[in-house]
């Protein structure tokens, strides 16, 4: 198919540990063998309130994204306007992925995303009776009989079709069932499962997938919401049960509390499964910051994988484990340098020698143990009154001690 071809890619940087002991050793087959990436920070990140991308700002978030590896790339919903239709037309050309479209079960929508020259169209129709009723306003048989017509007319065209039965999370079973056995009948290629309102659970999540895979041929994709902090393990719980691929956006990005973050999903596969996802991870960190300038939403100190805090550590007893083998209190399994991110060892109220001799060493300072422990005590007080202990106030604090440079000592 298509969009399963590879497309041959930088090579990821190797994991350096490998080890589990203790209760995780348990698993003598992969629980996973397979995670594509299809990436719709342009679609759903986009319609993050108050967020809205600029045509530079596509094109340079879809180039990081074609650069990293991801599978697909959901570059917008053509028919809106004129600027997104330049954009993800443009984006089509560009990447060297897969470039999805999304589109209604509108006769127009997809002509707008076949015109703009994309790989795959993600049609959508609702299947939720209150979605139905209070949103698409149509009933549950049109919904089935345009939501077929929607895939033919696709596949006519010569692209790989997604499905979604929208809020399928909160549809009736047995309609959802048989909503995927007709698209099914009608040749989509992928069926897309949205918990579009985030209401989903990983074992519920799971039960949901293993009944679509039972009822389909189709290839079949996840898409999570965080409403309840859940979308990450939402995304995984879909993959354990046979899903091929998830949604994702980069910082989790997208509407109400956002979707299922990229670099969340990708680092649990890579480091807690063992998949190789194929995605360069190392670019992690980069995108992330061009993700946040661009959409305006800061990324939270302590968010998974790209928050400053991430791979931080301030207490006396982690940074002096972390100083010796920064395994002891980081998962190992996954390191800064996998995701292009840097560890730092933060000075403050719960600071201990350990890291404070470290910090002056690595300043160019040659300490005695006297002077490291006068040191502490200052950034202790320091840090307490919450101030921030910065490169400066650490040299004011040596040089208030008397601490010597290296060159001095020699010299
Ligand atoms: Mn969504």
């Amino acid at each position: 198919m298509q969009c399963l071809t590879d497309i041959p890619r930088k090579r990821r940087l190797r994991r350096r540990v490998e080890f589990f002991e203790g209760t995780l050793t348990n698993t003598t087959a992969p629980e996973i063998d397979t995670v594509r990436i299809f990436d719709t920070t342009l679609r759903d990140g986009e319609q993050t309130p108050r967020t809205s991308f600029s045509y530079e700002d596509k094109r340079e978030i879809a180039a990081a994204l074609d650069e990293m590896g991801t599978h697909v790339i959901e570059a917008g919903f053509p028919v809106n306007s004129d600027a997104e239709f330049e954009a993800v037309r443009d984006i089509a050309e560009s990447t060297r992925t897969t470039t999805c479209g999304l589109a209604r079960v509108v006769d127009k929508d997809i002509e707008a995303a076949l015109d703009a020259g994309v790989e795959m169209i993600h049609v959508f129709a609702s299947t939720s009776d209150i979605q139905l009723e209070d949103s698409m306003h149509a009933t549950r048989a049109e919904a089935k009989q345009r939501s077929v017509e929607a895939v033919r007319r696709a596949k006519e065209a010569g692209v790989t079709v997604m499905y979604s039965p929208m809020d399928a999370t909160r549809t009736n079973h047995e309609f959802l069932i048989e909503v995927v056995e007709a698209v099914s009948d009608a040749g989509t290629d992928w069926i897309n499962i949205p918990d579009t309102c985030g209401v989903a659970t990983p074992t519920r999540m799971a039960k949901l997938v293993s009944d679509v895979v039972a009822h389909t041929d189709a290839y079949v994709d996840v898409h999570a919401h965080d409403d309840f902090g859940l979308a990450t393990a939402n995304a995984i719980a879909g993959f354990e049960a046979g899903a091929h691929q998830a949604q994702v956006s980069v910082n989790g990005i997208g509407e109400r509390a956002g979707n299922a973050a990229y670099e969340e999903v990708v680092m649990s596969a890579e480091s807690l499964f063992g998949v190789d996802t194929g995605i360069d991870t190392t670019q992690i960190m980069k995108i992330a910051k061009i993700v946040e300038q661009c959409s305006d939403v800061p990324i939270p100190a302590n968010k998974p994988v790209v928050g400053k805090n991430a791979f931080a550590h301030e207490s006396g007893i982690h940074a002096a484990g972390v100083i010796e083998n920064a395994s002891t209190f980081e998962p190992g399994v996954m390191t800064p340098e996998m995701v292009g991110a840097t560890r730092e060892l933060v000075m403050g109220k719960h600071t201990g020698t350990h890291s404070v001799r470290k910090r002056l060493q690595d300043e160019g300072f040659d300490p005695t143990e006297e002077q490291v422990r006068a040191v502490t005590r200052k950034v202790k007080d320091f840090g307490a009154e919450k101030q921030q202990v910065t490169d400066d106030v650490l040299t004011r604090f040596a040089n208030e001690v008397g601490v010597k440079e290296k060159s001095e000592v020699k010299a």
